[in-house]
């Protein structure tokens, strides 16, 4: 499975971050990738870039190096409500946004049950993608959350970084994929890259979904059409991408 996007990186503005949003997307063309997302931190986790950085993306080019940018944000999610960082009026117009559990930002106590959050998030409409949902500390009822993502239409996320930066995760990761294949939800497989040589480098991710035989057609960014048209009918907005 070779994947041709990857929608959940992180630049310096980030301060855990290391690379240039420049930096990455020359990474990405090295690497033979047709698009890519920019998702800093939002603003309430503590290296997370100041609220303007989500509001001025017109500045940028949308096509860098030859490679697509999108732009959004990784919200935190802060409880069990389902309530996030960046208010209605921002989210409105980002084109990719990932909620993620961060323990910093996240209210709920570990262990016990987190099913609901998932179910109270996807109740957004601007919510894309679930983001790394594997977490031990954070258990949740995989069937009831994958089934629901399907009904709402929003992707859960097969985070690469997990498998590196939190192995705890991995056996999880794989209980949610193999759900996913079962109620034909769809998935995202990302870096979540915080240096530049790490953009579009999912090959942990991927050994996992053929190990378990995970349906491509299920894979909402294998390529930049199929993110593109995915999105783009999701959010009822058109996309350019110009130099
Ligand atoms: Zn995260
Ligand atoms: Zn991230």
């Amino acid at each position: 499975m070779k994947i041709l996007t990857d929608v959940h990186t992180h630049t310096n503005v980030s301060t855990h971050a290391y690379s240039t949003l420049h930096e990455n997307m020359v990474a990405a063309k090295n690497r033979g990738l047709e698009l890519v997302a920019m998702t800093n931190h939002a603003p309430s986790i503590g290296d997370a870039p100041h609220i303007w950085h989500f509001m001025y993306f017109k500045a940028l080019p949308r096509m860098i190096e030859g490679v697509k940018l999108l732009c959004g944000a990784e919200v935190n999610v802060l409880n069990e409500s389902g309530d996030i960082d960046i208010p209605e009026s921002v989210l409105c117009d980002l084109e990719v946004v990932i909620a993620s559990i961060h323990p910093p930002t996240y209210k709920e106590e570990r262990g016990g049950d987190h099913t609901k959050t998932w179910l109270n998030i996807m109740e957004n409409e601007y919510v894309d993608i679930l983001g790394h949902t594997g977490s031990p500390d954070y258990p949740f009822d995989i069937d009831a959350v994958v089934k629901r993502a399907k009904e709402k239409n929003k992707c859960i996320e097969i985070n690469n970084h997990s498998f590196i930066s939190r192995p705890q995760n991995i056996e999880i990761c794989r209980e949610i994929a193999m759900a996913c294949k079962k109620y034909e939800t769809p998935v995202v497989v990302n870096s979540d890259a915080h240096f530049m040589s790490k953009v579009g480098e999912v090959s942990l991710a991927t050994e996992m979904l053929k190990e378990i035989d995970f349906p491509e057609r299920l894979v909402m960014n294998l390529t930049a059409e199929r993110f593109i048209e995915y999105i783009s009918k999701k959010k009822n907005k058109v996309f350019k991408f110009e130099e």
